[in-house]
């Protein structure tokens, strides 16, 4: 046998089917295998040493080598390797990690329940949702608004509450769905609308839209905080307290996404405390594991608590559930991760750095390539431009984000491309020296990729 093809890498692209890879870039560089990982850095199998911009999927927060992570999973395979949550049955860390996240949830939340994801957990608040208003005798309530360039998931009704065109590659989304304005202001605002009218506006469109569908048939709102796989796009300040009233007044449930802002990524516990949301119900994920184990969290007001167990008693039960939902490793392993970003500094370390981390961002805002830099806590986004002015987008053959994730991840730095931006999340536990050294290194990038002959020409000025 020829020696490459015994590479990982040929190995790879031979058998391993990828999710969410762009293929063209695959084929050209290959893949980039990772064998080992320690603090904000991970290693390929050449031994070459990249800075994980993006935390993995925003899910590593605590860095590739966390040793306490890896001591309590050990104790807890040593004592109760699995268990589950059905017929009346739960493990110790499943029940301590519930009273953890309740809490500290950003508004009262009365119980919770845990899934092995964030698509998982936003399914579930579906299925639940349809549960309580069937019993309550509106079956007809089984419309979900969520919002253009959301992203909740990818099992169906998740990915059909993702506001991306990729969906329709499924045929999605379902019909239950409908679709509510992205509160972007950048992009969306009208010329000289400022944020508090373009928030009013999209609260004034919502209540339009939520009277074309019949406000008799909505079952509820799905919003993250910030909108991660958007672009970390910011809603106006006021966006929630203007969409807040227009979803009371009809009795809509508010269901905070916190799978990605969720346990520090903003800065603060919960981008909810960011941005006014009073959720009714909170999805969680990514951060609550640090990314050592698949976990998700569904947290319940006292109110649809009290409506979901009123509801199940028709069925002497709720009929739903995950084999490995609960799951005591995962539980204890989201029991430490959480303790060490709360009660161990890491969260006010989050604090420390992001001001230097969100200066230097915006420092790029007057590259001739960014349009826009925008960002809060440790996540951040440089939207590409061909033209400042105009806010055009570079034409997609030039492949701009693509190349700029390249040129990083040959410079030893992991971002990555999302659309016409590129996305910044790094692990919490950045030093302010890594900080320099990720924005340092994207600089560069950036003036190298806006030097290359195609991308000159493709920019207006
Ligand atoms: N909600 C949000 C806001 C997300 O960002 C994601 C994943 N990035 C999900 C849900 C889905 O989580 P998972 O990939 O764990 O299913």
């Amino acid at each position: 046998m020829k020696p490459a093809l015994q590479s990982w890498e040929s190995r790879e692209l031979a058998s391993f089917f990828h999710t969410f890879s762009d293929l063209p870039s695959l084929a050209e560089a290959g893949p980039t295998v990772i064998e080992r990982g320690e603090g904000a850095y991970v290693f390929d199998n050449a031994g070459r040493r990249y800075l994980e911009g993006n935390s993995g999927l925003w899910n590593m927060t605590l860095g590739f080598s966390e040793p306490r992570l890896a001591e309590v999973a050990r104790r807890q395979y040593d004592s109760l390797p699995g268990y589950h949550t059905f017929f009346g049955r739960n493990s110790k860390p499943a029940i301590a990690l519930a009273e953890r996240v309740l809490s500290l949830a950003p508004v009262p939340m009365s119980r919770a329940f845990f899934t092995n994801s964030g698509s998982e957990a936003n399914e579930s608040v579906v299925k639940l949702l349809w549960m309580i208003w069937a019993a309550e005798g509106q079956p007809q309530r089984r419309k979900l608004i969520s919002r253009r360039n959301a992203y909740h998931g990818a099992t169906v009704m998740a990915a059909s509450l993702t506001g991306k065109d990729y969906v329709r590659a499924f045929g999605l989304p379902l019909p239950e769905v409908v679709m509510a304005g992205c509160p972007h202001a950048w992009r969306f605002a009208r010329p000289g609308e400022s944020d508090d009218a373009f928030a009013a506006r999209l609260a004034t469109e919502l209540a339009d839209l939520i009277e074309a569908e019949d406000p008799s048939t909505i079952a509820g709102f799905f919003a993250e905080p910030i909108m991660g796989a958007g672009g970390v796009l910011l809603p106006p300040e006021t966006y929630f307290a203007h969409v807040q009233p227009v979803l009371r007044r009809y009795g809509i449930p508010m269901i905070g996404d916190e799978v990605i802002c969720g346990f520090g990524r903003t800065g603060k516990l919960w981008g909810a405390q960011c941005v006014g949301q009073s959720p009714d119900i909170i999805v969680a994920s990514k951060s609550i594991s640090a990314g050592y184990f698949p976990m998700g969290a569904v947290m319940l007001s006292r109110e649809m608590d009290e409506r979901a167990s009123a509801a199940s008693r028709a069925w002497e039960e709720f009929p739903h559930g995950f084999t490995a939902g609960g799951h005591p490793v995962g539980c204890a392993i989201s029991l430490e991760a959480i303790r060490i970003i709360v009660d161990e500094g890491v969260l006010a370390h989050v604090g420390e750095i992001a001001p230097g981390f969100q200066r230097r961002l915006s420092d790029l805002a007057s590259h001739a390539l960014v349009g826009e830099a925008r960002g809060i806590g440790l996540m951040g986004a440089l939207d590409l431009v061909a033209d400042k002015d105009s806010k055009q987008s570079f034409s997609g053959a030039l492949r701009i984000g693509e190349r700029v994730a390249a040129s990083a991840r040959a410079r030893g730095l992991i971002i990555r491309p999302l659309g016409s931006s590129i996305v910044l999340a790094p692990p919490f536990i950045l030093t302010d020296g890594e900080v320099e050294h990720l924005f340092s290194t994207l600089s560069d990038v950036l003036d190298d990729i806006a030097a290359q002959p195609d991308v000159k020409a493709g920019m207006s000025r």
